[in-house]
């Protein structure tokens, strides 16, 4: 099978292995994360004391500075370089997009020309002093890029944060942040580099067909942002587990590249928020998650978009309310997904696609993307081995 970046089967016949490996390399990440935990504690007495949201887990809190210390690694020199205009303006577009579908093909094609020639990353080895200054206009770029919505939601508290103690204070922290970052991508790519072998070489060689594209900055992400997600995939899988089993009703998303044709071949129709599969070929994952959905008692979804999902009210028109969600989603847009879920009353869940191919971002022909339905499986807390062994041996999706 074709690997366009990153694959969690590495040659093998399922992702078993990898799902071990990163919840292995997930504890070791926590381990060490305890020398951010005097930070994470002086933030979340003032997360207590403020009200700004509600008390989160400590790992959860380490996870947002390890992400915060990996973006400003990739990311900080590039936001020092833009004025708070072109940000503006590129920030006010994105939202523009989400919320009005007939403007968003003009919206996008507008971001796809300034995100080039002001978003798109360079790689320096520098980066600007670590300082609230400086934090503002990493988070000016990531807005402006659109792709960061729920991570700069979450920052916008630490920065409040951040504004109520002393520079220098703000200074170690972010130190400390992107420093714990450095250590993480050399033990990552050790630990998850043989999942991700073609992400250097997607960006030298395919990347720049992006260019001028509205996901110029989104497919050009570095090889540490998959391990970032892969690590903040297992952390979120853990910290709303209790929720999620305490749900009644649970459902499924899946996104339209697991098809096994894509349109006009697949033969689902279309109700505006989401896809209804009729079943037409036995080989198409969807329709056999379907099966799976209705022996199981949950219900499977398959939607164009995650906006279809996750705006406004939509998600409780087409789900209901106080759902359990698994999303299913490829490595780069799980933990925005989940954060996004959580914050709707959606206690989320998450298996990562085996592998990326849909032909918006990834394969031009696409590749029809599959996972792993032991781990979907065991997410739902079904025993039934007889399951889990048929499961197992589902034969892998062919590339049509
Ligand atoms: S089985 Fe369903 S999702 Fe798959 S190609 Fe046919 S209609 Fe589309």
């Amino acid at each position: 099978m074709e690997v366009v970046t990153y694959s969690l089967r590495n040659g093998q016949f399922n992702s078993n292995q990898y799902y071990e490996d990163a919840a292995a390399f997930t504890e070791e990440v926590l381990k060490e994360a305890k020398v951010l935990l005097p930070i994470v504690g002086r933030f979340r007495a003032y997360v207590e004391q403020t009200g700004i949201e509600a008390v989160r887990s400590a790992e959860e809190y380490a996870f947002e500075l390890l992400m915060l210390g990996t973006l400003w690694r990739i990311y900080a020199d590039d936001a020092h370089d833009i004025s708070s205009g072109w940000t503006g303006i590129m920030a006010y577009l994105s939202r523009l997009r989400q919320r009005n579908q007939t403007l968003k093909p003009v919206a996008d094609g507008v971001r796809g020309i300034l995100a080039t020639i002001f978003l798109a990353p360079t790689d320096r080895e520098w980066s600007p002093k670590a300082s609230l200054k400086h934090l503002d206009q990493l988070l000016r770029w990531m807005e402006a890029t659109g792709d960061h919505v729920q991570e700069v939601k979450r920052l916008h508290n630490w920065r409040e944060y951040w504004e109520t103690v002393p520079a220098r204070q703000v200074s170690e922290d972010i130190q400390a942040a992107v420093a714990f970052a450095g250590r993480f991508e050399e033990s990552s790519l050790k630990a998850l580099g043989k999942y991700t072998p073609n992400v250097e070489q997607f960006l030298q060689e395919k990347q720049r067909e992006h260019r001028w594209k509205e996901d110029v900055v989104f497919s050009a992400r570095r090889r540490v942002e998959y391990h970032l997600n892969m690590v903040g995939a297992e952390i979120m899988n853990r910290s709303f587990r209790a929720d999620f089993l305490q749900t009644k009703h649970k459902a499924v998303i899946l996104p339209a590249c697991m098809r096994y044709y894509s349109k006009p071949k697949c033969q689902a129709h279309s109700n505006g928020l989401s896809c209804e599969c009729t079943g037409c070929e036995p080989k198409c994952r969807v329709n056999m998650l379907m099966k799976l959905g209705q022996k199981h008692g949950f219900s499977v979804h398959l939607v164009p978009h995650e906006s279809s999902v996750f705006s406004g009210d939509a998600g409780k028109t087409l789900i209901g309310e106080g759902v359990g969600i698994v999303g299913i989603a490829c490595v780069s847009n799980l933990v925005s997904g989940g954060w996004k879920a959580k914050g709707l009353g959606m206690p989320p869940q998450c298996v990562l696609l085996d592998h990326c191919g849909c032909r918006k971002h990834w394969h031009e022909q696409g590749i029809p993307t599959d996972i792993n339905f032991n781990r979907l499986m065991q997410i739902m807390g079904v025993k039934s081995t007889e399951t889990i062994e048929q499961a197992g041996k589902v034969p892998a999706a062919v590339p049509t």
